[in-house]
């Protein structure tokens, strides 16, 4: 196979054709396709391990970063934001997700380690991508993120998904606390009056919010495209009835793990059929995205952007893995940090390089 070497003049223009994107303000980013958003998992609480992610993430450029509606999660997420800004001067946005009803990534997997028999060979530990089940102590739940590939790993059927989404009247007080740059709302067809109710507690919030993210898709429901789009017109109209700026996310492949051309397919196509019924606003992928979803989409118009979540996290964890056995921050560890941030913008770099328009709807 031929390799492509760059020579050190081309290497030096796309470091700085990078720099210049990195630059770009989330707005700017959205209207040109090369917005980029890490999404740390809405029940991830895992809380050096986000501290590092958010450090490193923004460091390598992401325009947003995505994180559980939680006190100890915003606070940990600001930390290494703050890091970030001292280092290069600027930060992401920072955005908390919430859901309007029953979500799968709004829950954890729980199992009472004293009924396992002592000989089992724990298929349970081996489903786990987020290397949450521990040996002795059943599941690391701060670490849990509800992707649910455990449940049905257990031939004794003992793990169990518990729902963690808050409730409507914990929504407000706890936007005015956490003050977030941007809301998600994860919602479903079908939640047309439950996601009026959420928006209502977030402008009780008094919090000038840049962007409502809305998250949906059509796995799990019998629904075709254009009804979905009928549903996200739905919202569209309540969220511009009271002049709240919409962020449409396409979840592709819910939970997917994102590993590969399949996932990452999914969430091209849902784009694709979605793209010319979609109400207005900018269109970014998720579920399902990896590094094989750029291949997938023309040059030109494009979606705004994308969200990478769990292939982001699994490239990292090998790092945040060995630090954390060295009891340290990988931000305070050159010797991890640097691969680590390697790995970060091979991953984000070819968005952030991407300067089509996206297609207007
Ligand atoms: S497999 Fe998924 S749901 Fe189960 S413990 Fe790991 S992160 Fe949690
Ligand atoms: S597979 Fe089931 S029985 Fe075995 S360790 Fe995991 S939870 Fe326990």
């Amino acid at each position: 196979m031929a390799t492509h070497h760059c020579t050190l003049r081309q290497l030096t223009f796309l470091k700085s054709k990078v720099e210049q994107q990195c630059c770009l303000d989330s707005e700017e980013a959205l209207a040109k396709g090369s917005w980029v958003k890490l999404i740390c998992g809405a029940s991830n609480e895992d809380l050096p391990a986000i501290s590092d992610l958010c450090a490193l993430y923004a460091t390598a450029g992401v325009h947003c970063i995505d994180v559980a509606a939680d006190a100890a999660v915003v606070y940990a997420a600001r930390k290494g934001l703050d890091w970030c800004e001292e280092f290069q001067g600027s930060r992401p946005w920072l955005m908390i997700s919430l859901s309007d009803g029953k979500d799968e990534h709004f829950r954890k997997a729980w199992f009472d380690h004293n009924l396992c028999p002592p000989d089992c060979p724990k298929p349970c530990q081996k489903s786990c991508p987020a290397s949450a089940i521990t040996n002795r102590k059943g599941i690391n739940t701060k670490r849990c993120y509800g992707c649910g590939r455990c449940l049905p790993s257990c031939p004794l059927g003992l793990i169990q998904a518990q729902d963690k989404h808050l409730e409507l009247e914990e929504i407000a007080p706890l936007i005015a606390e956490l003050q977030p740059d941007a809301v998600e709302i994860h919602t479903a067809p079908g939640r047309k009056k439950e996601f009026q109710k959420t928006i209502k507690e977030i402008i009780s919030s008094n919090v000038q919010l840049k962007r409502v993210a809305v998250s949906c898709g059509l796995e799990g429901h019998q629904i075709s495209p254009t009804e979905l789009a009928q549903e996200l017109w739905e919202r569209f109209s309540y969220l511009r009835k009271h002049e709240l700026r919409p962020l449409w996310q396409l979840d592709g492949r819910r939970m997917s793990g994102d590993l590969g051309i399949g996932t990452a397919k999914v969430a091209v196509n849902l784009w694709q059929k979605i793209l010319a019924v979609a109400p207005p606003g900018p269109l970014q992928l998720a579920g399902g995205t990896n590094a094989q979803t750029i291949q997938l989409l023309p040059n030109e118009n494009g979606p705004a952007g994308i969200a990478f979540g769990g292939i982001a996290r699994k490239l990292i964890e090998p790092w945040l893995l060995k630090a954390e056995a060295n009891e340290r921050n990988l931000r305070d560890w050159p010797e991890g940090w640097q691969p680590a941030l390697q790995e970060a913008k091979q991953l984000i770099n070819p968005w952030l390089l991407k300067n089509s328009r996206p297609k207007v709807c």
